[in-house]
């Protein structure tokens, strides 16, 4: 085997995080760079957190961020099935094998006594961990407590030694052996434990890299006494910086959007989040901050992602979106507008089409995110046509009524296509009024808009028309 193969292993216990979301897109930019395998597991053997509507968002999400795998639910591999619940044949077949080599124990300890056990060594100053209540336990005393109708979990036997190893991102990383008390590796329900399930997991899937969080560091140090256990050559480890919120700890709910699923409901775009989320901790070689995918892949370096926490800026990324918005092609920008328009309460497929690309060809150099669409188009509908109390204020002026008499006296009247008929309009108007500049251009923007801010007024008058203009202008007069 000489390819690389990596993978995302995430839990269905919750919508996708940002941050998970950002481990996924370094194994994608990995595989890719090097022409290696990309493979996605779903680890759901805790059964009371796993739920199969986070699956389904999950593969929705990872599929809307354009994050295709090559092996795990739905594309078959080799080394399937990629669902650790479907898996557990093979975990009871790689606890018997410690078992057979004494390598494990039945631990019969409660939730309770566990408890108590940490207590007592957080009273005493000690560091909690397991300290080994049933690691000698005579084959009497645990038939006994099987009779007295207790469940075993099994835990791994943890030798005292010095756990190293070379951590891609952060250099030489090393555990003590005797700070790690025995760890559980199969349940008391018969459920493998994370620590083991990936160890055998990602043998058997030939990962050649594990690329995760560095909330995992200390995890790696228990999976890599399983590897030596089981007699399996370790992978190469790689834990990246997690995304931080502004002050400094780790994202969470309480510093707003987490989750892509949200991001998505505020109209990011998909690309904007990839760029945005791999621009974090600065992980290539290109120091642009507009990426395309292409160039995140052929950039992209392990060595280089950054080591200290990112820090999630909503700003920024509302900066790229906007810049990705304004270089979609409009047609298909309007096709991703559609949900958000309907949303809004426009009735999209009772509008024009054609009329509706040429608002949103428009409008799209304003627009920081999908969602805010409605506040951008509602000036094209006669229906949420209003003044609002500045434009009103506006309109009130002297001049501006004289402007707006003038200008509908030229309409009336007017006649060619709606660009010339625009600029003959403007011409006449400063010939009769002797007004200009922002006394001009405000009051025809407040009436025929009903706002003081917008977009361009000549095409906003070419998209509205000449009638409606009419209309318009004398309803704010
Ligand atoms: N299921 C684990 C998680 O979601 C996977 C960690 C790993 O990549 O090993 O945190």
């Amino acid at each position: 085997m000489d390819k690389y193969r990596v993978r995302f292993a995430p839990s269905p216990t919750g919508e996708l995080h940002v941050g998970n979301a950002r481990t996924a897109l370094f194994n994608w930019m990995f595989a890719r760079h090097h022409g290696g395998s990309f493979i996605l597991r779903i680890e759901d053997t805790d059964e009371s957190r796993s739920d199969i509507t986070y699956q389904k968002n999950l593969l929705n999400d990872l599929d809307w961020l354009g994050l295709d795998w090559d092996e795990g639910p739905g594309k078959d591999g080799s080394c399937g099935p990629y669902k650790q619940s479907e898996r557990l044949e093979i975990y009871k077949k790689h606890l018997q094998k410690l078992i057979d080599a004494d390598l494990v124990y039945p631990c019969y300890c409660t939730e309770e006594e566990l408890e108590e056990e940490r207590q007592t060594l957080i009273l005493s100053k000690r560091m909690p961990r397991y300290m080994g209540k049933c690691r000698n336990l005579t084959a009497k005393e645990r038939k006994k407590l099987e009779e007295d109708g207790r469940n075993p979990s099994y835990r791994f036997k943890v030798q005292p030694q010095v756990i190293e190893f070379k951590d891609l991102i952060r250099g030489i990383m090393k555990f003590e052996g005797e700070t790690i008390g025995d760890f559980i590796i199969v349940r008391s329900n018969g459920m493998p434990a994370y620590n083991f399930a990936v160890v055998i997991d990602d043998h058997l899937m030939d990962i050649t890299h594990v690329i995760r969080g560095e909330d995992h560091l200390s995890n790696t140090a228990l999976q890599i006494m399983l590897y030596r256990a089981f007699g399996f050559a370790p992978p190469t480890f790689a834990h990246h910086s997690l995304i931080l919120g502004k002050d400094r700890t780790k994202l969470s709910k309480r510093h707003g959007s987490v989750s892509v699923g949200e991001f998505r409901k505020k109209g990011i775009l998909p690309e904007a989040l990839i760029n945005y989320l791999g621009l974090l901790g600065s992980s290539f070689t290109d120091s642009r901050e507009v990426l395309s995918r292409k160039e995140m892949i052929s950039g992209f370096t392990l060595e280089r992602a950054s080591k200290s926490g990112a820090i999630f800026d909503e700003e920024k990324l509302h900066w790229l979106n906007a810049i990705y918005i304004r270089n979609c092609n409009t047609k298909e920008l309007a096709e991703r507008l559609t949900p958000f328009l309907d949303q809004a309460g426009y009735k999209t497929d009772t509008i024009d089409p054609k009329w509706l690309n040429e608002i949103i060809d428009l409008v799209k150099t304003d627009l920081i995110t999908l969602a805010e669409i409605g506040n951008h188009i509602d000036i094209f509908f006669d229906d949420k046509y209003k003044l609002t109390a500045e434009a009103k204020k506006l309109l009130e002026r002297d001049s501006s009524g004289k402007v707006i008499k003038v200008f509908s006296e030229y309409l009336e009247t007017a006649t060619g296509n709606p660009k010339d008929i625009y600029s003959a309009a403007i011409k006449y108007i400063k010939e009769r009024t002797g007004v200009k500049g922002k006394e001009l251009f405000m009051p025809i923007r407040a009436a025929i808009t009903g706002k003081v801010h917008g977009p361009e007024l000549d095409k906003v008058f070419m998209i509205l028309g000449r009638e409606c203009t009419l209309k318009r202008l004398s309803f704010a007069t």
